[in-house]
């Protein structure tokens, strides 16, 4: 990655006969604004504060051949913006999905890996005899998950809802344990927190539409083909490519310290005008920036946020016994252990690790690093039979920075839009969705509203 403070571009840049649009932040979210702005014909400035692009999306290619990704291994297709996006850089050549032929989950309940059930979608069975012979639950717990066919649906309502209230509500208590490490993984939340109207609307709508979650997963059709989508250089080459074909004005190592409605002043001092701002930093960063906005600024301050910690082990293939032809293992949320989840990087996508060795990613949440790597290696040695020491460790360190999504997250959400001026936009996985593709449409939006804006005003002048 460059670390100059000018990142040189490809093309000749845009003209620039009006003030620029300045985007703060150059991670997913940010450079997914800027590449709409140039798009749409509208000069801006995207303002980086770290010596490169791509924010929590960053992947290291290890001297001895491994692909550590920092935060995000792949994004979901079910939302279309990413992939979309991906196309438009023509990163079409690089794409890769994860892998078929080891797609072999466990589920750690009882001190034993279960076999993971099949014909599941999402955490819905699509057939009864598949879920009772998997064993997740207990015998009681299987009959009263399969039941929530005959739970009435609860009454329209544009309440929020907690996604245990709606799990206990719909699947029974047990089964909490069973969906919250998939559910709340991406959010790394409290499922007593977690918003569902912001998290899994769509389950809401169902319950809806079809009275029964069960019944409503039956009666729609399995996505087929690949649900994932990832890049053969890991995550990182899609905020390179994006980066990559940017003609604008792109500086690194230039952190912001205050948002104004007509401009910014940066760290060093300096005030930059502009037409309007995107701030595409998340919530703890933006809510100091914003104090000339107060009461945005007091409510980006309140939005919550979750801790965990990411361990990611390389070993000798030889040394772990266990067939890691898998993608990993969740864990039964009620097995008091401080693992949460286990990703087998290496088995799951092609080119992650060198032939005959093992990549793992560790996930726990309260712990701290130094801690959290010895439990990764205990749970290693403990559950897949590791002998040797692993070659190499990598910390995902994002303690205080999950964004929680507590119950009321949209409504608190929409209060902050209204409280900034029309021109001053925030944007990204504070808000409007975790995952890559939510950020990718955040960005997007945000720049394509302000784009309109700019044009509007330009054509009554
Ligand atoms: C461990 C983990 C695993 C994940 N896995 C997945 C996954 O598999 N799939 C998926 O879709 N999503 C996943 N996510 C979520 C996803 O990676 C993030 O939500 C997304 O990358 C956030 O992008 P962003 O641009 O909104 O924010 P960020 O990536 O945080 O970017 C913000 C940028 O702003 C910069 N900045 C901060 N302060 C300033 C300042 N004062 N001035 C200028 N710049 C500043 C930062 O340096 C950074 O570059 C995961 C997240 C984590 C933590």
């Amino acid at each position: 990655m460059p670390s100059d403070s000018s990142f040189s571009t490809h093309h000749s840049p845009l003209p620039t006969t009006q003030k620029p649009i300045i985007i703060v932040g150059g991670g997913i979210t940010g450079l997914s604004a800027a590449w709409e702005l140039q798009g749409q014909g509208v000069p801006y400035v995207l303002l980086e504060a770290s010596d490169y692009l791509g924010g929590k999306v960053e992947t290291t290619l290890t001297e001895d051949g491994f692909l550590i990704e920092k935060a995000a291994d792949a994004f979901i297709l079910g939302k279309p913006y990413a992939a979309q996006l991906a196309r438009e850089v023509g990163l079409e050549a690089e794409v890769s999905h994860p892998r078929q032929d080891t797609k072999k989950l466990y589920f750690l309940r009882g001190g034993k890996l279960l076999d993971f059930p099949e014909n599941l979608k999402m955490f819905v069975p699509l057939d009864d005899e598949s879920f009772r012979a998997s064993g997740v639950l207990s015998p009681e717990g299987t009959e009263r998950f399969l039941d929530e066919v005959n739970v009435p649906p609860k009454p329209p309502t544009d309440e929020d809802e907690s996604l245990a209230s709606f799990v206990i509500r719909r699947f029974g208590e047990e089964a909490l344990n069973f969906i919250v490490p998939m559910a709340a993984g991406i959010y790394v939340a409290n499922p007593y927190e977690l918003s569902m109207k912001a998290a899994f609307p769509q389950f809401l709508k169902m319950e809806q539409d079809y009275g029964s979650l069960i019944r409503g997963s039956r009666a729609t059709p399995k996505a087929s083909g690949h649900i994932f989508m990832s890049f053969r250089g890991g995550m990182g080459a899609f905020a390179q490519a994006i980066a990559s074909k940017l003609t604008g004005d792109v500086r690194l190592n230039t952190p912001v310290l205050r948002v104004h409605s007509g401009s910014v002043t940066l760290a060093g001092g300096e005030e930059l005008a502009a037409s309007g701002v995107i701030v595409a930093v998340p919530a703890w960063y933006a809510a100091p920036m914003l104090g000339d906005f107060a009461e945005a600024s007091s409510l980006i301050g309140a939005l919550k946020v979750n801790s965990s910690v990411a361990v990611t082990l390389s070993y000798r293939a030889a040394d772990i016994p266990f067939d890691m032809n898998m993608h990993g293992l969740l864990v039964d949320a009620s097995e008091g252990v401080a693992l949460k989840a286990m990703t087998v990087h290496s088995a799951k996508l092609h080119g992650r690790a060198p032939e005959d060795h093992v990549l793992v990613r560790c996930f726990f949440v309260g712990l701290e690093p130094s801690v959290a790597r010895r439990q990764a290696m205990a749970e290693v040695e403990r559950l897949l039979g590791a002998t040797g020491e692993p070659l190499n460790h990598w910390y995902g360190d994002w303690r205080g920075k999950n964004p929680a999504y507590q119950v009321g997250h949209l409504e608190q959400v929409a209060q902050i839009f209204a409280a900034l001026p029309p021109n001053v936009r925030v944007a990204g996985a504070s808000y409007t969705g975790v995952g890559i593709p939510d950020c990718v449409n955040a960005g997007r939006t945000a720049a394509r509203a302000l784009a309109e804006q700019i044009k509007a005003a330009q054509a009554l002048a």
